[in-house]
């Protein structure tokens, strides 16, 4: 029998962004390294974060990776991502739904472009806390340590965030059992456990879950997995898909979380959700579980966007009504037209109010943000208003 997830501590959703390179992958193999020797986590190596077994066999993408630990006082789930592509899509649409955020920055490059745009789309997806993981510390000049802090705090305070933990560290030597660098790992850990604080989860709230990967469980039935958005769920639930055409009602019949069961699973849980009766096929990534009723799907809504500028990566050339960029609202992305309300055109650093048409019908509410893209890059991020019929 699989062992139950004992709820302990408070549960909290962190997670590694920075530039490519500066070692975010081996913090977090690290991280489990440092805690596993004090009984706090399975070690997971940085191949089995990297690529997921899942991944080589089925051939999908998974491209976000999970690995949980404990310090002596929370629970966490912790996510790594692969590449830039996938931070702004997997934070952007609250995939990553992150309480907190570990920035990894190589002490010996110091500040890069993604680093600067992980802040910034961390600012606008509403991550409210930052903890600075100064990498490859190891070798690096202290002078330029220093240098690099201080323009990370400068750029930091651009956005709003201030007195940010700055943590001296060296991934790759604490997975090697350096002693030294294994401390700094363990102070890391303790500015993470400090300055990110638990935040409100919305139990009481009806339930919700955005669909992330649906798998096939050999003689149980078809899983769901996601981040619990709100609300709380367990067996004998009976839950609604919402979305993409979809549209069933069904029966859980177990909740896990990292392959323990769960008597109930609540907003901020990563969790897994057995359903009865479904097919496969009826249920996909970008379909959200939810309370029957409790939400509806539509493809037109009006919205309030915000054109970046080419600063922050955006556009260097405005729209205009007829634009059909994509636009990614929670785990899903669908390509849409935006129609104007009043101007004939607007240039990137302008907020506008539109009419967005999508494709597909999607679960809408007001409130639910969005990003906007179009080849690979971000330009827009947007607000739903009001969804229309
Ligand atoms: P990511 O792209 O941010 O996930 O970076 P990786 O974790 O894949 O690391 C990129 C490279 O930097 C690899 O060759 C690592 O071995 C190296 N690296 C990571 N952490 C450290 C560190 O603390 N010190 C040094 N010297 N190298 C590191
Ligand atoms: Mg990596």
């Amino acid at each position: 029998a699989k062992r139950a997830y004992t709820r302990t501590k408070p549960h909290l959703n962190i997670g590694t962004m920075g530039h490519v390179d500066h070692g975010k992958t081996t913090l977090t193999a690290a991280i489990t390294k440092v805690l596993a020797e004090r009984g706090g986590a399975k070690y997971v190596p940085f191949e089995r974060i990297d690529r997921t077994p899942e991944e080589a066999v089925r051939g999908i993408t998974i491209n976000i990776s999970h690995v949980e630990y404990e310090t002596a006082d929370r629970h966490y789930a912790h996510v790594d991502m692969p590449g830039h592509a996938d931070y702004v899509k997997n934070m952007i649409t609250g995939a990553a739904q992150l309480d907190g955020a570990i920035l990894v920055v190589s002490g010996q490059d110091g500040i890069m472009p993604q680093t600067r745009e992980h802040v910034l789309l961390a600012r606008r997806v509403g991550v409210e806390h930052v903890v600075v993981a100064l990498n490859k510390a190891d070798g690096a000049d202290p002078e330029l340590l220093d240098l690099v802090e201080l323009e990370l705090a400068e750029l930091l305070a651009e956005q709003g965030y201030h007195d940010v933990p700055m943590v001296r560290v060296s991934g790759l030597r604490a997975l090697a059992g350096d002693p030294e660098w294994t401390a700094s790992i363990e102070s890391l850990l303790r500015a993470v456990d400090e300055h990110v604080p638990v935040p409100v989860r919305y139990t009481d709230a009806p339930f919700l879950l955005p669909v992330e990967n649906v798998l096939t469980v050999t003689g149980r039935g078809t899983v769901v997995t996601g981040a619990i958005e709100r609300g709380t769920v367990r067996v004998g639930d009976t839950v609604e898909a919402v979305g993409l055409g979809g549209g069933f009602t069904a029966v859980v019949t177990g909740v896990e979380t990292f392959g323990k069961t769960m008597e109930h699973g609540e907003a901020g849980d990563n969790a897994a959700v057995l359903l009865r009766g479904v097919r496969r096929e009826q249920v996909r990534r970008g379909q959200v579980l939810a309370a029957p009723g409790s939400l509806r799907a539509y493809s037109r809504f009006r919205a309030r966007i915000y054109l970046l500028t080419t600063a922050e990566g955006g556009r260097s050339t405005p729209i205009a009504t007829g634009y059909r960029p994509q636009f990614y609202l929670r785990t899903t992305d669908v390509p849409g037209r935006v129609e104007l309300d009043t101007a004939t055109s607007a240039l990137p650093g302008d907020t506008i109010e539109a009419i967005v048409d999508l494709g597909k019908p999607v679960a809408l509410e007001t409130g639910l943000g969005f990003a906007v893209r179009e080849g690979g890059l971000t330009v827009a991020a947007g607000t739903v208003l009001t969804p229309l019929v």
